[in-house]
């Protein structure tokens, strides 16, 4: 693997010719360079899996930093005070996070908890006038994700998902690639997102937390992808389930959904969703003029990918410590992804959600 300044080496040919937005190459050129100006302070609500790995992440941030908690457990709570160094006034539990709003030392909440307390975590976090980072799915449907939207709005504070391939080079070169022509006119996207589940008894299988199966949790890989893949947002979906465990996977929980999307241009997608097969984390799109495969193309890395012009060889580099110092330039300095990852974005997901959702459902095609 390259080392950074390889990487900068080689981006800096290519980086004339990208968009004023963001890109990897201003981001790590920028992380190169000394920074003295403005940080996000962040707490962190829900101190489990995912959230330990943001954790360790921002360590290497320049921009952002871990200044708080908000946990259920005062145990992590301890645990994470020793090991980033954060003073007890900037701890809280679920019950009394609203005085967060009289705290000047934190600017925004991540939320990483289960998707079902998204909606409501995210509205109190907003009516304290601090920016909400949210994990994806930012709500378990469309209606939930527009309250937020609405909350983050009146508040007049962000509203951020954890879009964390949006700042992925790979992924970002991809979509530059696609917005200069190279690829023609997209005209087809494949997208495969799934794992076997494990443990039977996580939230994750709890439809009031999770909203739903696959889709909510990986699934939505699949539609994030073929939206920023293709460039495009869907008109129609058809879906169809399948379940082989009904007793791990419960009413309310998708095992198994492939379904279908098609698109102003022409151009259709055809996804597959699952926790009952491994090893599946590929994108595929063609156009007219190219075609480009990533696999894997979401995991946490390193993300592989080759076009009709050969690999895509930007280097790895931390998901979420990209994601967190990108996030901190768009607030700070109203640096733009090249796909956003604003409330909208996340709502436009679950707008699909809710229509794949029905579509398996009523077995009809679903105008979105
Ligand atoms: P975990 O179960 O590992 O952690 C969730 C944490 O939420 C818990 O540890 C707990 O923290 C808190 N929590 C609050 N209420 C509950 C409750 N009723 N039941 C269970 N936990 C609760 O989940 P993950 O960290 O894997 O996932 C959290 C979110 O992050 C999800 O929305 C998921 O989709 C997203 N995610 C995103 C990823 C990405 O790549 N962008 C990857 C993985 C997850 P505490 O004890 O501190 O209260």
């Amino acid at each position: 693997m390259g080392t950074r300044r390889d990487f900068l080496g080689k981006m800096s040919l290519t980086a004339l010719s990208l968009p004023i937005l963001y890109s990897p190459t201003s981001l790590f050129a920028a992380c190169e360079q000394p920074y003295d100006g403005p940080m996000l302070r962040v707490a962190i609500m829900g101190l489990g899996s995912y959230g330990t790995r943001v954790a360790k992440a921002m360590v290497d941030c320049k921009r952002a930093k871990l200044v708080g908690v908000i946990s259920g457990t005062p145990s992590k709570i301890l645990k994470w005070q020793a090991t980033y160094d954060i003073p007890q006034k900037n701890c809280y539990n679920y019950d009394d996070f609203d005085a967060i709003k009289d705290n000047p030392d934190i600017d925004a909440v991540y939320i990483i908890t289960p998707n079902a307390l998204h909606c409501e975590q995210a509205i109190r976090v907003a009516k304290a006038g601090k920016h909400v980072i949210c994990e994806k799915p930012m709500a378990i449907n469309a209606e939930e994700a527009e309250r937020m939207v609405n909350a983050c709005k009146d508040a007049k504070v962000k509203l951020l998902v954890g879009y964390r391939m949006h700042f992925e080079p790979k992924t970002v070169e991809v979509i530059r690639m696609r917005q200069a022509g190279e690829f023609g006119q997209p005209k087809f996207f494949q997208g495969q997102s799934g794992f076997v589940m494990g443990n039977p008894n996580q939230w994750r299988l709890d439809k009031e937390l999770s909203g739903g199966g696959a889709m909510m949790d990986i699934g939505i890989y699949s539609i994030n992808g073929a939206r920023y893949m293709l460039g495009e947002e869907p008109i129609w979906i058809t879906a169809q389930e399948t379940k082989t465990d009904p007793v791990k996977f419960k009413e309310g929980i998708d095992e198994t959904i492939t379904f279908q999307m098609g698109f102003p241009s022409g151009a259709v997608a055809s996804c597959l969703s699952t926790y009952a097969m491994n090893h599946l984390d590929r994108f595929y799109m063609t156009g007219e003029k190219g075609w480009v495969e990533m696999q894997p193309s979401t995991g946490y890395g390193p993300i592989k990918g080759r076009t009709h012009k050969g690999e895509l060889d930007q280097p790895h580099s931390t998901h979420q410590t990209l994601q967190m110092e990108g996030m901190a330039q768009l607030i700070f300095e109203d640096v733009q992804p090249l796909v956003p990852v604003d409330g909208e974005e996340g709502l436009r997901d679950l707008k699909i959600i809710d229509a794949i959702y029905l579509a398996v459902k009523t077995g009809r095609k679903v105008t979105v």
